[in-house]
Parts: structure tokens; sequence; C-alpha cells
């Protein structure tokens, strides 16, 4: 047996009682050796990133759940680094979107916004919308104040976009810009109710 073979019988025969001290030394000199790991990722960017993704294909459960138990300080970190690196961040994204991964993530975003797109019903014209501000006499549907030069109508849909809403003129209200942000249900409800005799009301004066 020569020195190496030596070693790793050793190695075998005390298998728990390394782990052990391997575990003790680890939580003893914890920051020295992320500092360390930190350091070494930064001096080897291409081996670290190789070894980051051979670790994540042999575990493949293990970074899914390691990335979920840590999501937010991940998204946290990137949003920083974004902030802080504007110029790598474009760069990066700019190379990103030419990998057949980017490539990939575009095409799944594009349609995704174009489901969106498709599932809504847009016919609203502008004629309309003056109708429902004419309707609603120019004043804002929630808190009732005339709009004028500083308060601007908005369009709010009674029930949200992203909540199966359409842009239909019977989904819309006109708005005050400060309501359309801090619309609640409870409002909502009262507007629906207003919403429904104004209905009855316009089928009246059709008659
Ligand atoms: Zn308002």
């Amino acid at each position: 047996m020569n020195k190496k073979q030596n070693k790793k019988q050793w190695q075998e025969n005390n298998i728990e009682h390394i782990k052990e001290y391997s575990k003790k030394y680890y939580s003893k000199n914890k920051i020295k050796i992320l500092k360390y790991g930190k350091q070494w990722r930064e001096s080897n960017p291409k081996y670290a990133k190789e070894y980051m993704e051979q670790w994540r294909l042999k575990y493949p459960e293990d970074s899914k759940e390691y990335y979920q138990n840590h999501k937010n300080i991940i998204l946290e970190y990137g949003k920083e680094w974004r902030k802080n690196n504007p110029e790598k961040f474009l760069v990066y994204s700019m190379k990103f979107r030419k990998t057949e991964k980017g490539k990939v993530s575009r095409q799944r975003s594009d349609s995704k916004r174009r489901a969106r797109e498709k599932e809504i019903i847009n016919t609203l014209t502008f004629n309309e919308w003056i109708e429902i501000l004419k309707r609603y006499h120019f004043k804002c549907a929630y808190c009732n104040k005339e709009f004028d030069l500083f308060i601007k109508p908005t369009i709010d849909h009674i029930i949200p976009i992203s909540k199966g809403g359409n842009n239909i003129k019977e989904n819309i209200v006109p708005a005050c810009q400060s309501c359309n942000s801090k619309k609640n249900n409870k409002i909502l409800k009262k507007i629906e109710k207003l919403g429904k005799a104004e209905v009855d009301l316009s089928e009246k004066t059709e008659r």
C-alpha cells in the first residue's frame, strides 16, 4: 500500500469522524470560509460558473429547494445589483438575449403578453369615453371631485384588467388619479349599484 492508498483507507475508516470535524470547522470559521469562497468566485468567474452549473445539474432538487427557501433574498440581491451596476446589467441582458436561454425566455414572455392582450375585449372609443364623462358630470365616480386642469380624469376599470375585466364602456368609470390608485372594494360595490341604477335610467329614457 502506498501513501495515497493509505490516506484513502484512513479516510474511509474515519468518515464519521471527518464529517463531524468538518462540520465543527465550518461553523467555527463560517465567515472566513464564505469570504474565501466569494474571493475565489470573483477571481475565477469562469470556473465558478462551471462549478455552479454542474452542481445545479447534479442536484436539481437541491438547487430548486435552495431557490425557494431563499427566493426573497436572491430577488432582493438581484434588484440591488441591477441598481448599482446599470451598465453591467445592460451588457449582461444584451448578451443574455442572444443566448438560447434568453431567446426561449423572451419568446415565453412575448406569448404570455400576446395571450393577455388577446383575451381582453378592447372596444372603448374616444366618443364613448366622452359620453361616460358626461354621464358622471365630469366628476370622479368615487370622490365626486370635479375634474379640471389639476384633477385630470383617468379611465378606471370597475373589474380590473388584471382580474379579467375588459376595456369596454360598460366596465369603465371616470376616476381622479388618487382614487384610481387606491380604489377599494367597498366603493366598488357602491359604484356597481349606482351603475345599475344608471343603466335602468338610460333604458327608460331610450324608450
Ligand atoms: Zn376621486
